[in-house]
């Protein structure tokens, strides 16, 4: 078996397999509308929400698709807060939908810069939503969500969060921050496969979405909630999912999210000290932009992708290399699998034999 230390998706716990592993249910019964009902409850204690969650079988860019295409119609103004990769993402989306874009783009590393926030709101009167990355895969940011959930409320402006990643393992208080629209998927903080991805809405995202026409046959978020309310989905299912996913959020609701996060938060501190002393150098400077879904580092002497290839090749170990120009130059680690201290050691062990080799 390979041991994930991927940034998404990771290795899945066992008692989580042995769900996937069960014979599915029918999803036109009430065994499965009771099912259903019961992970959205849980969902909504994970978003800390009032509101509704959405489940849609999709990845996690289905959802962010469907927040574009339900919310926004063409040529209406948003900001996109672009850090990394994955908020490229929601640049090429928008622009896709021919939303009038405007692009806010950061130094990989880096978070954004509130004033200049502020200063497009104020320039911009008619600007209809921000996009925004929560904890950006590409990097390891974690952008504050709370500073911009201020800007945003009581305003029209929909505060559109790319969560998918930051979930679980950062804290997200969806009602408490104003996010209008937070997604997120399966495979990163939920301990579960890739194959199901969630949307929230908050009741201002929701009148917004109803004044537009239904944009969208699959990704429409006005049908899936329609059908929740009866326990249904419009269309099948990943069941196996939907079954697997009671089992992991118990699991996690029983941890508690806050208990969680600051598990990972200590876990990161460590993971970060050890690997400095292993002379790797810390990716992003400011110590406060530090997510703790994954730690991101360089080092100046050691071929990376021999790194990599080796740790998979010798010890079955996967980890994850940079994205886009930082391809060969960065070595991105996850910590949003359920690992425990001796994993991490076996990690820590196994690259510094490696990286003995290397040299
Ligand atoms: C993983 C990830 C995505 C993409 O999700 P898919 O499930 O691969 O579609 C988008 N945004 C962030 C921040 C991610 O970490």
């Amino acid at each position: 078996m390979k041991k994930l230390f991927t940034p998404g998706p990771t290795n899945i716990p066992n008692f989580i397999l042995d769900e996937l592993s069960k014979n599915i249910i029918h999803h036109r019964t009430e065994d499965y509308s009771i099912l259903l009902k019961n992970v959205i409850e849980k969902l909504k204690e994970v978003y800390k929400t009032d509101q509704d969650v959405i489940i849609m079988t999709t990845s996690g860019t289905g959802a962010m698709e469907a927040s574009v295409i339900n919310l926004f119609k063409s040529r209406e103004k948003v900001l996109v807060i672009n850090t990394g990769f994955f908020g490229e993402r929601y640049t090429q989306i928008t622009n896709i939908y021919n939303l009038e874009v405007i692009e806010l783009k950061y130094q990989w590393g880096r978070s954004y810069n509130l004033n200049e926030i502020k200063e497009t709101i104020r320039n911009n009167p008619d600007l209809k939503g921000i996009f925004v990355t929560h904890n950006e895969t590409s990097t390891g940011v974690c952008n504050n969500i709370k500073d911009i959930g201020e800007l945003t409320k009581g305003t029209n402006i929909l505060l559109v969060v790319d969560s998918i990643s930051g979930i679980v393992n950062n804290e997200l208080l969806f009602d408490d921050w104003n996010i209008d629209c937070a997604v997120s998927a399966s495979q990163k903080g939920f301990l579960l496969p890739p194959g199901l991805s969630f949307a929230c809405l908050s009741s201002k995202a929701i009148n917004k979405m109803n004044e537009l026409e239904n944009r969208g046959y699959y990704l429409n978020f006005k049908k899936y909630l329609q059908n929740q309310e009866i326990g249904q989905n419009p269309y099948t299912p990943a069941v196996s999912l939907v079954m697997a996913l009671k089992v992991a959020l118990e699991y996690l609701l029983e941890k508690e999210i806050s208990y969680i996060t600051s598990k990972k938060r200590e876990e990161r501190i460590s993971l970060e000290r050890k690997l400095q002393e292993l002379g790797f150098n810390l990716f992003i400077e400011d110590e406060k932009n530090r997510g703790n879904s994954l730690v991101v580092v360089s080092h100046e002497n050691i071929d990376i992708e021999q790194l990599i290839k080796l740790l998979d090749r010798d010890f079955d170990i996967t980890i994850a290399n940079g994205q886009g120009k930082y391809k060969n130059k960065l070595i991105r680690i996850g910590l949003l699998g359920d690992y425990k201290d001796e994993d991490y050691n076996e990690l820590l062990n196994a690259i510094q034999i490696k990286m003995g080799e290397i040299k």
